[in-house]
């Protein structure tokens, strides 16, 4: 049986300098493959050849293999990846704002992406209307399999290495069910001589394991959160949210409220609108009750149906009223628009695929 190389994307730079002699040779190794998207050792024209040899067998460098590449009419793009042990997962690249040029044809702005990345093959949580939890659970992704989603999309799209990119732990799995690959791929993500992609800029969203939040904070990553809240009483997120049975909305309230908070920044709250179930303003009065005391921003999603879900897409005027109940309350609350809906990219959409 052959052994299985080591992934060279597992690593952050400081372990790569214990790891490889002489040891400033990991900073190389860094910026060929983080700023260069070099995927081939002996492409690495500053190392010595013994040394480009002896990595080429102990490392792969990128573990993943892109299996199929949808775009979507508003310019995202999915991406499904092949692992090495045949399982698949999903990752979507997001187009928030287009590129855009000054009437003198000058450039204006980049276009600005967010990647939205998955962290399990799966998911344990098994809320009733997400489409990853259907399959069950099968394995964490190692961090080298997180790294990876992005740089081959960055390449793939050839997106400058020092653009500035935003990531949310939005795709599938739970992130916190996977704290330590996380919060390395957050470190490796972070690393100036890498991505520099700051942790302000990253997301860790939740469907609410109290603990975890706890123990991501102590962490002291400096990364934003969110939390799936999508019920504001006990009895109805149980019923969406099996997890709930094990950490209740106060246990959620209490961990957030003892999380780091970057000065500048709201946690934000999730709230999945679901026609006739959780859409009617006495729930929005009481979300405002409950996140009284917290520097917050409330995200309204649409619930984005797939075939075989139980739910419904909300009414356009109550995610309206919704909106408007929360925002004369004081509270920050905003409409995410649900982007690459015609390929089933958008929230709650992605799942493994068998091919
Ligand atoms: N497991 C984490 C992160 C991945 S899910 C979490 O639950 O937060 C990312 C977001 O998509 C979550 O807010 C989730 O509740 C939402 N989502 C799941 N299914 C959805 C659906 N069918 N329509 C819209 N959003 C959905
Ligand atoms: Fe898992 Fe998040 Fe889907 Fe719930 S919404 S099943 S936590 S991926």
């Amino acid at each position: 049986m052959s052994v299985r190389k080591e992934v060279l994307l597992d690593y952050t730079k400081e372990e790569l300098q214990d790891i490889i002699t002489p040891s400033f040779r990991a900073k190389q190794i860094w910026q060929w493959v983080y700023h260069k998207y070099v995927n081939d050792f002996y492409e690495m024209k500053n190392l010595p050849k013994d040394l480009q040899k002896s990595l080429q067998e102990r490392f792969v460098i990128t573990p993943l293999e892109i299996l199929t590449v949808q775009k979507s009419m508003d310019g995202s793009i999915k991406y499904l990846f092949k692992l090495y042990d045949g399982h698949t997962v999903e990752a979507v690249l997001l187009l928030m704002r287009a590129k855009e040029y000054n009437d003198d044809g000058s450039l204006k702005h980049h276009e600005r992406y967010t990647l939205c990345l998955s962290s399990q093959v799966g998911c344990k949580v098994g809320c009733a209307f997400c489409l990853t939890a259907k399959g069950g659970f099968v394995r964490d992704l190692t961090p080298g399999e997180i790294v990876a989603q992005l740089l081959m999309i960055k390449k793939e799209n050839n997106i400058d290495a020092n653009r500035r990119v935003n990531i949310v732990y939005m795709g599938m799995g739970e992130p916190l069910d996977n704290l330590e690959n996380v919060a390395q791929a957050i470190k490796i993500f972070s690393d100036l001589d890498g991505f520099a992609i700051s942790p302000n800029r990253q997301t860790v969203s939740t469907s609410g394991l109290s603990a975890k939040i706890e123990k991501l904070g102590k962490l002291d990553l400096g990364v934003n959160l969110a939390i799936s809240l999508h019920a504001v009483d006990d009895v109805l997120r149980e019923k969406l949210m099996p997890i709930n049975k094990a950490y209740n909305i106060s246990s959620i309230i209490d961990a957030v409220k003892k999380f780091p908070i970057n000065a500048r920044k709201r946690v934000m709250f999730e709230y999945l609108m679901i026609k006739d179930i959780n859409d009617d303003l006495s729930a929005a009065k009481k979300l405002v009750k409950l996140l009284s005391g917290i520097k917050a921003k409330v995200n309204l999603i649409y619930f984005n149906p797939y075939e075989e879900s139980d739910f419904q897409r909300p009414d356009l005027s109550s995610m309206v009223a919704f909106q408007e109940y929360l925002i004369a309350k004081g509270l920050l609350c905003t409409i995410r628009e649900s982007k690459g809906l015609d390929i089933s990219a958008a929230c709650g959409q992605l799942r493994e695929q068998n091919l």
